[in-house]
């Protein structure tokens, strides 16, 4: 029988996802064991390294971590500009959570620098704190300070009386009126999102808080930190242990990596070979 990429085929089995080799049914699909590994895992992101650190650590399984980019941490992936800048290659990343258990596991990782967000909304050549809060009321409606009371009024005044929003356009011009949803929302959602707020569920705007004090913010977590050292480095340090091989540069396909247990984290719609189309996902970070 034929030997693959060094892994001998071996007949009678099949796969089950979340599996163990002790666990494989007689069958009769011919599947190419991984010698040595009792899991490989897709994509060395946050998903794939925590998975692995898990297995090894936990479960004492011999794990092969692979991904076809050049690092490991996904989209968090980080790096030192020769300047000494710290550039986020995929985009601005900072870690937040109410999850004190979370942070406690991650800290065996990294040190900690405070890591708040506060973003400003380009506007009629103005800059506002949002999400939007009392200062941005104030600012938006030239008003001199507001009171909780004297925000919510105001935005009582100016919301639009729509019973049940049925997408996310309805539930911002509900909730603040027109005038500040094209100023706020319409933009930011069709750049995030790609799509209009008219084609978006409620609960997609509706994530996004207007508050009544003045905490400019961009989200309420209790822990709002980054990585001392980056999100690579935390990223490399969890998945440094005598049972995690990590291999990069390298494509996940189908056929050539089946094993007692794969895990997948890459997108789901490639796995599936885009059968359904493109699907439209996305995230908000509020
Ligand atoms: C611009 C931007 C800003 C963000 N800001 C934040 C933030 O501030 N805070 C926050 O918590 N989250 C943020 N996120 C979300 C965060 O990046 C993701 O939640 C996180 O990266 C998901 O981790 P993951 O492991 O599931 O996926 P990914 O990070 O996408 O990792 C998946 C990995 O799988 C690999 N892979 C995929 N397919 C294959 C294949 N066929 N073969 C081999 N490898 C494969 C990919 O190369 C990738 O490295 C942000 C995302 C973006 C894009």
């Amino acid at each position: 029988m034929n030997e693959l990429k060094g892994y001998p085929l071996v007949q009678t089995t099949v796969i089950p996802l979340f599996g163990r080799n002790d666990l494989l049914k007689k069958g009769s699909i011919f599947v190419h064991f991984m010698k040595n590994y009792d899991i490989v895992i897709v994509g060395a992101g946050p998903v794939g390294c925590c998975i692995a650190e898990r297995c090894a650590t936990q479960l004492n399984w011999k794990v092969k971590l692979i991904d076809k980019r050049p690092h490991v941490a996904g989209n968090c992936y980080d790096r030192f500009h020769e300047s000494g800048v710290m550039i986020h290659q995929y985009g601005p990343h900072y870690f937040r959570t109410n999850n004190q258990e979370l942070l406690t596991y991650l800290t065996q990782f990294t040190e900690w620098l405070p890591g708040n967000y506060f973003v400003s909304s380009f506007s009629r050549n103005e800059y506002f704190p949002f999400p939007i809060n009392l200062l941005t009321l104030a600012q938006f409606f030239k008003k001199e300070k507001l009171s909780p009371e004297e925000g919510k009024a105001l935005l009582e005044e100016v919301r639009e009386k729509i019973e049940n929003p049925t997408n996310s356009e309805e539930f911002v011009l509900s909730r603040v009126g027109r005038e500040m949803y094209e100023a706020f929302y319409l933009g930011y959602t069709l750049k995030q999102w790609d799509m209009h707020p008219r084609d978006l569920s409620p609960s997609v705007c509706g994530r996004i808080p207007v508050r009544f004090n003045e905490d400019c913010r961009y989200v309420d977590h209790a822990f709002q930190l980054t990585p001392k050292e980056g999100f690579t480095a935390m990223f490399t340090r969890m998945v440094t242990h005598p049972n995690i091989d990590v291999e990069l540069g390298i494509e996940y396909n189908k056929s050539e990596h089946q094993a007692a247990v794969v895990v997948y984290t890459g997108p789901v719609d490639e796995y599936f070979d885009y059968r359904l189309g493109k699907l439209a996902l996305a995230f908000i970070g509020v």
